[in-house]
This record gives C-alpha cells, structure tokens and sequence, in this order.
C-alpha cells in the first residue's frame, strides 16, 4: 500500500500479533457477557498503542497519525470496541489534555494514559442532547480559590474503569454557540466526593465499552483541575474531538473489512448444489465486488485524510467525513455479509452480525453523523475547506 513504510509495517505486524494472540480469543466472550476488556486495553498500553501521537517527553511513541490508523485498523477488524475504549481514552480525553492541559497536567494524567497506567474518559453528553450544548447544565462555580461541580452526564464510555474523567462543564453566565464560549474542561479523579458512576448501559452494539452515566454532587475541584481557558472550552473540543472522529475513519474500514474477509470465506465454503455460492450466484460475487469497492474507497479518504493530518492539516471537515463514511460504509459491508451468510448470519455466535451492530453505533456513539454533517455544511459555506 502506498501509506506503508517500515516503520508503520512493523507497527501494524504488532498490531497483527496481538490480536491474533490476544485480542481474537476474547473477542466472543466480551461480546457476550459486555465486559471491559480491561486485560487488552492494559497490554494495548504496554504496547505504546495509547500514545502513538503523544511526545516521548509525556510516555508516548511520538509517532504519526498513520501508524495510528493502520493500528486501529487491525484491531477493529476483530474487537471494534476495543478500538472505541482507546479514542476515548486516548483521543477524546488525551487529545484535550495534549492540547490545552498545562506541564503538570500532562506529567501527571498524560504520561500515564499513555502507557495504560491510568484510563480517562471524556464526559460531554447530557441528557438534553449530545450536541445541544446550550441546555448543559452541568456547572463548575468558583469557591475561593476551588470549583464545585454538580450535574450529571449520560452515555460516557470508559466509565467504572476509568481513573479520571474530563468533563465539559458550564461556567459561564451562558454558553454562545457563536462564539464558542461559556464551557470549560475540568479533570474529576475517580475518588472525588460526590463522584458517581451510574450502571453500565446494554446497548446494541460496542458490548464491552463500558457506557453509562456519571454524576456529580457538589464535587470540589481544585483550581489546578481547570483545562485550558476559562469558558474557552468548546472551541477547543471542536478542534481535539476531530481526531477521535478521524478514528472511525480506520475503525469503520476495520469492521468493513472483518464483516467482508468472513462473508467472502463462507460464500468460498458454502456449497449447494455441488458448487459454491460464489462461483453458483453472479448476485453474491457482485454483492462481494461491490463491498470491496466501498471498502477500498473508504480506505483512499482514511489513508489521504491521515496524509494531510500528519502534514499538520487539523482535517477539521475531513476528519467528521470519516467518521461519516466510516460508520456508512462499515454498516453497509456488514449488513450485506449478514445477508451472504444467510439464516446463520443472524445466529450470534456465527460473529459476523456483531460487525453490523458496531457498525451502526458508530454511526451515534460520540456524535451523531447529522450533527457533524451540519459541521461540514457550515465549514463548506464559510469555503473553509
Ligand atoms: C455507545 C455510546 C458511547 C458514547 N460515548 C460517549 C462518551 O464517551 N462521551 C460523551 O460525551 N458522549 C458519548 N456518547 C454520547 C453521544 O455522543 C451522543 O449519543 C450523540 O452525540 C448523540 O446525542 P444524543 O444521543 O443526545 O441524541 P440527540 O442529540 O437527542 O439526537 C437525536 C436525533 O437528532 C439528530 N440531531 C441531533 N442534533 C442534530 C443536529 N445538530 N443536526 C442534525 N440532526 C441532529 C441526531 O442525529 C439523532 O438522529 C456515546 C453514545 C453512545 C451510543
């Protein structure tokens, strides 16, 4: 491939050993009983899979965002999830520290996540509406030199297992969707009074990503928790967010792909009739051709996206096209494969249906592909890109 050199092969043939090793084994039972895979989050870690773009100064690999890809990738080819735990580890809530945390802010959360030390995760969602930031009502108000925080937050991943969680709370009078401001970012350590973590939601897909909600009463933070700009908050999320929505750029080409490899064994294996349904239908080989297509596709935009990303672009439109074509591509590959493996593509345990589910969170699970369609509208408007 044309984005590989040396140094990403030998990182993706890592990738490739772990999970073939570790991460493929687990992979059914995770589905089932909807744990954190904790053990494989812990040796993604040691791996330096939590901090491939994150300096060597704060524990990290200090590669580029195309190792990164081709990682994510892999993994999601077998455990999409495991691949949803680490954006929000380490690219909702790392990418906010890395960019607007202070010195001691990154020696102190940012060189342990890298390594898997300590988990984060990023609590923005309210119950008023993912993206309808002007009804948050989560608030930080200054005590003396101290904030106290109360609120609550819904659908965060990485709960329970998480040590720290980064939390976009209203500080100012009001928040202004024009000017971005009247939300800052605090860090809430896991044994903070007045912290709860609510139950673990079971949804459709993503089993295992630890989601639930998170609660907070009269939780006193010191000042040193305040990242990045008073009120200046949501600017800066709308720049951090798009690399964890670049992510499911190489996360939906994953699922496609694992969705794909299956769909494309079983119509080599199935026979009827003496043959098998790839060589018997036309429909399921063009069913086939046309999945591989949208897959190589969607890996063109991934891998010239990444590009530019390590060429300092922010990918600021492109990044939430990604996420967009990521999730609409991976659920259409599954979907189809379902369809190839026929009554068994529906059994659990056959794992192919797993990939559909995946794919159709991704579609939601840390913005809705219509919120940030209305993203890229106003960016096409503006001629921003
Ligand atoms: C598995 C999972 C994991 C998640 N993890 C996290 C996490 O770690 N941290 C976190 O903060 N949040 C997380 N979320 C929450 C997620 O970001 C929200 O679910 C998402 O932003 C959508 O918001 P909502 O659920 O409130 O839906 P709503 O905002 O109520 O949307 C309902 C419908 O209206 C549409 N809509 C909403 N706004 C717009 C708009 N501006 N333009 C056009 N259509 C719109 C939506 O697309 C959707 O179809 C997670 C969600 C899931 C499902």
């Amino acid at each position: 491939m044309w984005y590989m050199n040396e140094e990403r092969e030998l990182m993706r043939n890592i990738a490739r050993e772990f999970v073939e090793q570790e991460v493929k084994p687990q992979v059914m039972e995770i589905e089932r009983t909807g744990e954190f895979p904790l053990e494989l989050f812990k040796r993604a870690g040691e791996l330096g899979f939590l901090g491939v773009t994150i300096p060597e100064e704060y524990g990290g690999l200090g590669g580029d965002h195309t190792t990164l890809a081709i990682i994510l990738e892999e993994i999601a080819k077998s455990m999409p999830v495991l691949t949803v735990a680490m954006g929000a580890h380490s690219l909702l809530s790392g990418g906010l520290i890395s960019m607007l945390g202070t010195p001691e802010q990154k020696q102190k959360y940012l060189l342990p996540a890298a390594s898997g030390e300590i988990i984060l995760a990023c609590a923005s969602t309210e119950g008023v509406g993912g993206s309808n930031q002007v009804e948050y009502t989560t608030r930080a108000v200054a005590d003396g030199e101290d904030w106290i925080l109360n609120g609550s937050k819904v659908l965060i991943s990485n709960i329970g297992v998480a040590d720290a969680y980064v939390v976009l709370t209203v500080t100012g009078e009001k928040v202004d969707p024009a000017t971005r401001s009247g939300m800052s970012v605090f860090i809430v350590d896991k044994d903070t009074p007045g912290l709860e973590v609510g139950k673990h939601e079971e949804k459709l897909g993503w089993h295992g990503s630890a989601t639930g909600s998170v609660s907070f009463k009269n939780c006193r933070l010191p000042k040193e928790n305040l990242v990045g700009p008073l009120h200046g908050a949501m600017q800066a999320m709308f720049v951090s967010s798009t690399d964890e929505f670049l992510s499911c750029g190489p996360v939906g080409l994953g699922i496609a792909e694992g969705a794909y490899e299956m769909a494309l064994n079983y119509s080599l294996e199935r026979i009827q009739g003496g043959q098998n349904m790839f060589d018997r239908f036309q429909v399921t080989r063009h069913k086939l051709v046309k999945m591989f297509t949208e897959i190589e596709t969607l890996r063109a935009l991934v891998y010239s996206t990444y590009a530019n990303r390590d060429e300092g672009d922010l990918c600021l439109a492109h990044g939430r096209m990604l996420k967009v074509k990521g999730a609409e591509v991976s659920e259409y590959v599954a979907r189809e494969a379902i369809q190839l493996f026929g009554g068994v593509g529906t059994v659990v345990d056959t794992g192919v249906e797993r990939f559909w589910r995946d794919g159709k969170v991704l579609a939601i699970g840390g913005a809705s592909v219509e919120a940030l369609n209305d993203h890229i509208a106003m960016m096409i408007r503006n001629k921003m890109v």
